[in-house]
C-alpha cells in the first residue's frame, strides 16, 4: 500500500472556490516571471530570459556610450585616455568585459550598466572590446589618434597627383620640382594644407629617388609617412598605409583603412597561416553604390606582389607564382623588405597549394630574414615538418 502525490496548481488571483468566492490562500510561492523588455518573451527562469536578450536583442541590450552618445562598432578617438560607458539595462547582473590589443589582452572582467569603462589605447594599435555573456559577443574595435588633421583637397591637388600618376616614369628632375612648386605654391593654404602637401610632395619624390637608383629614398619615404600620418582624407590614408606596407609593418596598418585591396593584402600578410582563407573573392562592386576613385602611383613590383595576391584569392597558383617571378625581376638592388616579402608570398603559395618541398626550401631562406612575423612563421613550419 502507498500513496501518490496529487498535485495541481492553483491559480493566485483568480480561483474561486465552490461558493463562488476567490480563493484567499497562498498555496505555493508564486512563480516569478522574467520578461524581455524588447519583446513579448517570458520564462520563469532568469538565466534563459538573459539569453534570449543576448541572442535576439544583442545590439540593443548591449552598447557603449561615449558622453551620452552610442559608440559605433569601430571608432577613432583623439583624447585618451577615453571613459565608455557599459550599457546593459536589461542585463542586471552585468556583462562580461574583455579588453584586448596586439601588445596585450587583459582578463575579463564583469560590469554592470553604467559602470565606466576606462581604456588607454596605444599608439598604432586597435583595441578590441569584447562584450557580452558566455557565446554571445559584441564586439567593437576602437583605436587611438593624438591629432587628426584634416586639409583642403583642392582641383589643383586633384589635378597635380593625377598628372603625377600618369607620368612619374618620365619625369625628370626639373618635373619634380615644377610638381614642388605647383603644390606647395596653392593659393591661401593654411598650415595644415602646407604639411600635406609637402607630405605628398614628399611620397611622389621619394618614388623617383627610388626609381632613379638613389639611395635617399628611403628618407624620403619616411618623410611622407610622417607628415601625413595623422590626416583623415582618402589620399593621406592611402599613402600611409602603403608605406607601412612597403616596411612590412602589417600589424600596424589599420583595419579601419577604406581600401579593400589593401586591406587584404595586410590580413594576408599579417595573418598567421592557419588563418587565411583563399577563394574567397570579393564580390564585385555594387553597381548601385557609389564609388570615389583614389589613386596614388606606387612601385612596379608591389603592383605585381597586389596582382599575385587577386590571384592568390582565387586559387589561380600559376598565376601568382608568375606575378612573383616579374616582382623579383622589377626589386631594386637593395630592396631588403620587397625581396623578402616576395619570397614570403612564394613560400606561402607554395604552401597552400601543398607543395611541401618548394615551401620548405623557401621557409629555409626566410629563417634569417629580418621580418620578425616571417621569420617566426619559417621557423616553425620548418620545424614541425
Ligand atoms: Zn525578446
Amino acid at each position: 500500500m502507498g500513496y501518490s502525490k496529487y498535485t495541481e496548481d492553483i491559480e493566485k488571483i483568480h480561483s474561486l472556490n465552490i461558493f463562488g468566492t476567490f480563493l484567499d490562500f497562498q498555496v505555493r510561492e508564486p512563480k516569478p516571471i522574467h520578461r524581455c523588455g524588447f519583446c513579448n518573451f517570458e520564462t520563469d527562469d532568469r538565466q534563459s530570459r538573459d539569453a534570449h536578450i543576448l541572442k535576439e536583442h544583442r545590439d540593443a541590450a548591449i552598447y557603449l556610450e561615449y558622453d551620452d552618445r552610442i559608440v559605433p562598432d569601430r571608432a577613432v578617438f583623439k583624447v585618451r585616455p577615453i571613459h565608455l560607458k557599459i550599457r546593459c539595462p536589461a542585463l542586471p547582473d552585468g556583462i562580461e568585459v574583455t579588453i584586448s590589443s596586439r601588445s596585450k589582452k587583459l582578463p575579463s572582467r564583469t560590469y554592470k550598466d553604467g559602470a565606466l569603462l576606462k581604456i588607454t589605447p596605444p599608439d598604432e594599435e586597435v583595441v578590441t572590446i569584447q562584450l557580452g555573456i558566455g557565446a554571445y559577443k559584441r564586439e567593437y574595435s576602437i583605436s587611438f589618434r593624438h591629432q587628426t588633421f584634416s586639409a583642403k583637397l583642392t582641383t589643383t591637388l586633384t589635378a597635380e597627383v593625377k598628372s603625377a600618376n600618369a607620368r612619374i616614369s618620365n619625369w625628370e628632375w626639373p618635373d619634380v620640382d615644377k610638381f614642388k612648386t605647383a603644390l606647395l605654391g596653392e593659393a591661401g593654404l593654411s598650415e595644415d594644407d602646407n604639411l600635406h602637401r609637402h607630405g605628398i610632395f614628399e611620397f611622389y619624390h621619394a618614388l623617383w629617388l627610388e626609381q632613379n637608383r638613389k639611395t635617399a629614398f628611403a628618407q624620403h619615404f619616411e618623410a611622407a609617412f610622417k607628415d601625413l600620418r595623422n590626416f583623415s582624407d582618402p589620399l593621406s590614408q592611402m599613402i600611409v598605409s602603403y608605406f607601412l606596407y612597403r616596411v612590412n609593418c602589417f600589424d600596424s596598418i589599420s583595419p579601419l583603412i577604406p581600401f579593400p585591396r589593401l586591406r587584404h593584402v595586410a590580413a594576408f600578410f599579417g595573418s598567421p597561416f592557419d588563418s587565411l582563407v583563399v577563394n574567397n573573392r570579393p564580390k564585385p562592386k555594387d553597381a548601385e553604390g557609389e564609388f570615389v576613385v583614389c589613386e596614388i602611383a606606387i612601385a612596379d613590383a608591389d603592383e605585381s606582389v597586389l596582382s599575385a595576391l587577386s590571384a592568390v584569392q582565387c586559387a589561380n597558383w600559376s598565376a601568382a607564382l608568375q606575378h612573383c617571378e616579374t616582382a623579383e625581376q622589377q626589386i631594386l638592388a637593395n630592396d631588403d623588405q620587397t625581396r623578402y616579402r616576395v619570397l614570403f608570398l612564394r613560400y606561402r603559395i607554395h604552401r597552400l597549394q601543398g607543395d611541401t618541398g618548394a615551401s620548405r626550401r623557401l621557409a629555409e631562406r626566410l629563417r634569417v630574414c629580418s621580418v620578425k612575423s616571417f621569420q617566426t612563421e619559417a621557423e616553425s613550419y620548418v620545424r614541425s615538418i
